[in-house]
């Protein structure tokens, strides 16, 4: 691979950017000063110094975000600002995109990468990876609605869902619960509550598979998987 695509990738700036730091001398690989920005390299073998630093390289990025609302989960769309919007170009750089959706309003835990074959593990309808929502939802929530959901209930379509496990947090004129679901159908929650008569007015993920959304992230912001999350996913 080409030198000025490796660091192009990894987010050290443009491909002219990087033929004037090979220029400068700012690239040394295996202990040689690379000036040709075409040179070839093993970025899996060879050593990478950029201006000094060793470069870390990697073909995979795994973001963990709270998404805000107001945020489409797509990579473009010509009206609304998408969950791009809110990353950085050191992470764009990798072309990474969201692993699933969440509804424009739906806030939480979206996963974002260039892992295709992890999302399509993580998405993929017969694995059922676990999702819990927690929810607002506009009606009191009681026990037959735990055995309805646990049931699986008739959506709009028709569709039978298969057991999910609702848990009361608050059961009032605005009840709260967790929701814990095993499949992905389009508006998913907010259409099981419809079935019961109940209307879902917040909606926010809490967890995928055995991942947990990180509450020390703002509405908005992201940061890296560690290891150990990225094997959750699995
Ligand atoms: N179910 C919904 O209704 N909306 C989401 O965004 C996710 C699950």
């Amino acid at each position: 691979m080409r030198i000025d695509k490796v660091l192009g990738n990894l987010g050290y700036g443009t491909r002219s950017e990087i033929k004037k730091y090979c220029k400068y001398g700012m690239v040394v690989v295996n202990g040689e000063v690379i000036k040709n920005n075409s040179f070839h390299v093993d970025p899996k073998k060879d050593e990478i110094i950029f201006n000094g630093e060793k470069v870390n390289y990697r073909e995979y990025i795994y973001l963990m975000l709270n998404k805000p609302d107001g945020y489409i989960s797509a990579t473009y769309d010509n009206v609304d600002k998408t969950v791009l919007d809110l990353i950085d170009q050191e992470y764009l750089a990798f072309n990474p995109f969201p692993v699933g959706r969440l509804d424009k309003d739906t806030e939480g835990l979206l996963i974002l990468t260039n892992d295709g074959q992890l999302s399509h593990r993580v998405l993929s309808p017969k694995r059922h990876v676990p999702k819990t929502y927690y929810a607002r939802i506009h009606g009191v929530v009681t026990s037959d609605d735990v055995d309805a959901f646990k049931e699986g209930l008739i959506l709009d379509d028709g569709y039978k869902t298969l057991p999910g496990e609702l848990e009361i947090l608050k059961s009032d004129s605005i009840s709260e619960i967790n929701l814990t679901i095993h499949e992905g159908k389009f508006h998913q929650v907010k259409r099981m509550f419809e079935s019961v008569d109940k209307k879902v007015i917040y909606l926010k993920r809490i967890s995928m598979g055995g991942l947990k959304l990180d509450e020390n992230l703002a509405l908005g912001e992201y940061r890296e998987l560690t290891e150990e999350e990225i094997k959750l996913l699995e």
